[in-house]
């Protein structure tokens, strides 16, 4: 799935969460934006494919495989590999906290823990963000992948269904989308809703889910495919009509243009 839709989704776990943290502006601006960021990160991994990486990186580390190689491969830095696995963001967070507590001198374990417990809603903004990019990674098709290496260090992929293109999925980004707007206003309702607010979010969280399972589980066509294919610009053609036809050509045009205007895969 795409980068856009990835962090999306991030920023829509994040104003759940903010409602939960029941804190300021100020500290639920931050949770979202940290769900964002975990929504972001686990394509990092697509680096290897920037047009510089064999004279930047390639070069200092003395690699022997090209970027490409590497993306496409099944090393574990490569594409879809320990970047998209459950111990990334774990090993991550952890990282996160000992520079930390080595900075304040707070090494003690009680003093790791209450720091965690002080940071913990931007904690799980940047962990469930970062999860649900590997469970939206899944339905794709499997490609020289096979879906992600969510168990890592297991050797297994789990995923590659081919139930949706891998981008210009605009029904999507617009169930996401509205989940973020409608999970912003609960967040504007006075504090002292908080039980009501709560709720709301995490039904609203949870509707959004079942639409996107319902759109992904309809699509009229199968873009299951291993490896490379030569099909490829048929798919993506064919991708672009289911969405014409769900979303009808005026807000389809739309869509189109923004997707047009951002220069990147959306
Ligand atoms: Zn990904």
């Amino acid at each position: 799935m795409d980068i856009i839709s990835h962090t999306l989704t991030g920023v829509a776990v994040g104003t759940v969460i903010a409602t939960i943290s029941n804190g300021s502006w100020k500290r639920k601006s931050l949770i979202i934006l940290i769900g964002g960021f975990g929504g972001a990160l686990p394509d990092f991994d697509a680096i290897s494919l920037w047009s510089k990486f064999d004279q930047t990186i390639g070069s200092l580390l003395n690699l022997d495989n090209s970027g490409k190689e590497i993306y496409f491969g099944k090393f574990w830095y490569s594409h879809h590999a320990a970047l998209h696995s459950i111990l990334a963001p774990i090993i991550l967070i952890l990282l996160s906290i000992i520079p930390y507590s080595i900075i304040n001198k707070d090494l003690e374990i009680s003093k790791i823990k209450a720091n965690v417990i002080k940071r913990k809603y931007s904690i799980l903004a940047f962990f469930f963000g970062f999860i649900f990019h590997l469970l939206e990674d899944m339905p794709t098709p499997a490609s020289v992948w096979g879906g992600v290496n969510l168990f890592f260090p297991s050797s297994g992929y789990i995923g590659g269904f081919g139930k949706i293109w891998w981008w210009n999925n605009y029904d999507l980004v617009l169930i996401i989308f509205s989940v973020i707007v409608l999970n912003l206003l609960v967040n504007i309702i006075p504090k002292s809703y908080y039980f009501i607010k709560i709720r709301t979010s995490i039904v609203l969280f949870s509707l959004g889910l079942m639409l996107f399972l319902f759109q992904i589980n309809t699509r009229a066509v199968n873009f299951s495919y291993s490896g490379h294919t030569t099909n490829y610009n048929n798919f993506e053609s064919q991708s672009k009509l289911i969405q014409k036809e769900i979303l009808g050509e005026s807000l389809f045009n739309t869509m189109t243009k923004i997707d047009n205007k951002i220069p990147l895969n959306f």
